[in-house]
């Protein structure tokens, strides 16, 4: 009943040795049940998309089984798990048993470094409404295919063909329902039916977010697609849901946040802004976000912030850029957007504290001095400051950067120690000292332990 591309194979060869020997293993033990193994998803489009003598790294891999199970509680594809990690006993093995996957991690593995294998049992999804959680139930390679985002994305490689257990290299056959190989070789991005960006809307992140990794094209049609699911309001609709707390809108939330993490931190995140903010996909985030000059001018100065300050250890740039997004609504909405994707509970923190921090800054004098300015600033964190900084007027930001590059690192010529050689008692005035001499030499009054003990005399006497 349906139609089927011409067949054609792909060999496993530029594959790992070991790799190559786990699928094989893998696709035996299917075959011993009766299932069909398939090698699904990212991993098929990267085997097409390499030059065919370049090997191919895969660390994360889908493999799909179809076949029933003799218990309808446990999928084929956790039972597949299961019977392998009884033969690579150093797997770890995690089962999402409502939707029947199961997922095998080694991690620095002497074998396998680091691989994620996916397993699933072919299944349909339906969506009830839109943007609902799928519901599951056991079917055909066809139609697991089917659900899938986009046709470059949409192919399998049968792994249980005869020939394939015939020799370890062998090749298999690919299944390629909705011209995925075609869409790869004239480089585009297409879904395989209209309703695909209402039922989940990530899927648009995720068709930008392949478009400028890949260097693609997302095709006219599905751009129509994408224009209209945005013009239908369902993102106005799915965020009210989620503020009222229904159970669906979590979910979609933490994919979105998700997309928006690979987004902000591959290398092209500028690129896949402006695509999405072309496509109005934006308003996902929330309906009143757009990307002007304004916001592409914050973004790109936190980034060179974080990375000229050197502490992206501190924060993730994805995190920063995200906050800064946010940062670009009404102070009224920054923390409900951010609590719904599930920002964490610091990044929540600084965009509620944001805007108090930079109107009190604002409101106050230029002519501060330096110890002035380190005595404001002092109880914040840098990821705070860079984020006041990039909402603020000129002036502010700069005071900003002299306070995180000097003046925060600035110490006195003298220290505890020295306090005491010089006669003063240790107890609670030596701290009012230090930061009284600190401040001194911050405004250039003290600059060598002379000036500083000279400061000292005249006005912290020792028996004072
Ligand atoms: P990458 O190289 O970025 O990991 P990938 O294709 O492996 O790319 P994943 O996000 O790991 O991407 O998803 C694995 C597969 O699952 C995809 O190839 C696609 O077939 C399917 N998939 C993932 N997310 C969705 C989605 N939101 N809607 C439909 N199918 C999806």
């Amino acid at each position: 009943s349906t139609l089927q591309s011409p067949k054609s194979k792909i060999s496993l060869d530029r594959l790992s040795a070991h790799l190559q020997e786990f699928l094989s293993i893998a696709a035996n033990q299917a075959e011993q049940h009766g299932w069909h193994l398939y090698l699904v998803g990212g991993a098929v489009r990267d085997l097409l998309l390499t030059d065919s003598d370049q090997p191919v790294m895969l660390t994360d891999i889908d493999l799909v089984v179809d076949g029933f199970h003799r218990s309808a509680d446990v999928g084929a594809g956790v039972e597949l798990a299961r019977s392998l990690q009884r033969l690579y006993p150093d797997v770890r093995l995690d089962i999402h048993g409502r939707f029947q996957t199961a997922a095998l991690l080694w991690h620095k593995d002497p074998t396998f470094d680091s691989l994620w294998v996916d397993i699933a049992t072919a299944r349909t999804e339906f969506y009830p409404y839109p943007a609902a959680n799928p519901e599951v139930e056991a079917s055909s390679i066809r139609q697991d295919l089917y659900r899938r985002d986009f046709t470059i994305n949409a192919m399998a490689l049968r792994l249980t063909n005869p020939r394939f257990a015939d020799t370890r290299k062998g090749p298999g056959e690919l299944l390629d329902f909705f011209g995925g190989s075609l869409d790869l070789q004239a480089k585009q991005i297409r879904v395989l039916h209209p309703n695909s960006f209402i039922e989940d809307p990530t899927r648009i992140y995720r068709a930008v977010r392949f478009a400028t990794r890949l260097g693609f094209e997302i095709e006219p049609q599905t751009e129509r697609y994408i224009r209209h699911a945005i013009a239908s309001g369902i993102y106005e609709q799915i965020q009210d849901r989620q503020v009222a707390g229904r159970v669906i809108a979590p979910a979609l939330q933490t994919r979105l946040k998700s997309e928006l993490k690979y987004i902000l931190q591959s290398s092209y995140w500028k690129a896949a802004l402006n695509q999405l903010a072309h496509l109005g996909a934006l308003r996902c985030i929330h309906p009143k976000l757009e990307l002007d000059d304004e916001l592409r001018w914050q973004l790109r100065s936190a980034d060179r912030w974080l990375h000229r300050l050197d502490r992206s250890q501190l924060l993730p740039s994805w995190q920063l850029l995200l906050e800064v997004l946010i940062a670009h609504l009404a102070p009224d909405d920054r923390a409900s957007v951010a609590q719904n994707l599930q920002l964490s509970a610091d990044g929540i923190d600084r965009l509620v504290q944001l805007e108090p921090v930079r109107s009190k800054l604002e409101s106050l004098s230029i002519s501060l001095s330096p110890s002035q300015i380190v005595q404001y600033l002092k109880p914040y964190e840098l990821p705070l400051l860079i984020l006041v900084a990039v909402k603020s007027s000129r002036a502010i930001r700069k005071q900003i950067w002299r306070y995180l590059t000097i003046w925060s690192t600035v110490k006195p010529p003298l220290d505890g120690n020295d306090l005491k050689a010089l006669g003063y008692k240790p107890g609670r005035q030596f701290k009012q000292i230090l930061d009284d001499l600190l401040s001194a030499t911050l405004d250039g009054r003290v600059h060598d332990r002379a000036e500083a003990e000279a400061y000292l005399a005249q006005h912290h006497a020792p028996n004072s």
